[in-house]
């Protein structure tokens, strides 16, 4: 398996450059992100309690996001691999992720971290909710609270990865084709 950590705050192109891995390396792509809305949509329990959260810009509870994407690697376990996307967002997710890759005799090969300047991220996140309506991408104080959590709570667990030399920073602030180029520059050296 090949397994990466897409990395980065609110409006990086965690999202848009996963589109593109997936096609080229035939990985599944787990967004927590796009799981929640999915419960929302369907106004599941799970998804009532994690809008009130997402809605403010704060992160769902770890064991929520951590059961989710537990119960899919589960039923992918003859995967290529994962581009997780969105997570792990706190240090204990990250160590509930490593735990559940070793029961099935994997691992988190690497971490791409995205770096984007706050002021650039802020407009991008702004232009996204005007086109998508997103609720937490339409009001300025919520993405400011999204990216405040990520330098506090999220940012941090990077540190984790690259303890280990797994992280590799990309500048996320090129064209969508130039920070592709550069993340499938670093993922050739893992696939075989
Ligand atoms: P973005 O990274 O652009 O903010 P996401 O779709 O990744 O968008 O996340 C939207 C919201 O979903 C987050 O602000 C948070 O409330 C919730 N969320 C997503 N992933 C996680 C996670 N791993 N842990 C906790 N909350 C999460």
């Amino acid at each position: 398996m090949l397994n990466i950590v897409l990395f980065g705050p609110p409006g990086s192109g965690k999202g848009t450059q996963s589109e593109h891995l997936i096609k080229q390396f035939e990985l599944i792509h787990l967004s927590t992100g796009d799981i929640l809305r999915v419960e929302i949509a369907a106004q599941t329990e799970l998804g009532v309690e994690a809008q009130k959260r997402m809605d403010k810009g704060e992160l769902v509870p770890d064991e929520v996001v951590i059961s989710m994407i537990s119960k899919i690697i589960e039923k992918n376990k003859n995967a290529k691999g994962f581009i997780f996307d969105g997570f792990p967002r706190t240090q204990a997710q990250a160590e509930a992720l490593d735990e559940m890759l070793l029961v099935h005799s994997t691992k988190v090969d690497l971490l791409v971290m995205l770096d984007v300047d706050e002021e650039v991220l802020k407009k991008r996140l702004i232009l996204r909710g005007e086109k998508s309506g997103r609720a937490d991408d339409v009001n300025i104080e919520i993405i400011t609270n999204r990216i405040n959590v990520y330098r506090s709570l999220t940012k941090p667990v990077s540190k984790y990865y690259k303890k280990q030399g797994k992280s590799f920073p990309i500048n996320g602030m090129q064209t969508e084709a130039e920070v592709y180029s550069d993340i499938s520059h670093v993922m050739r050296k893992f696939v075989k």
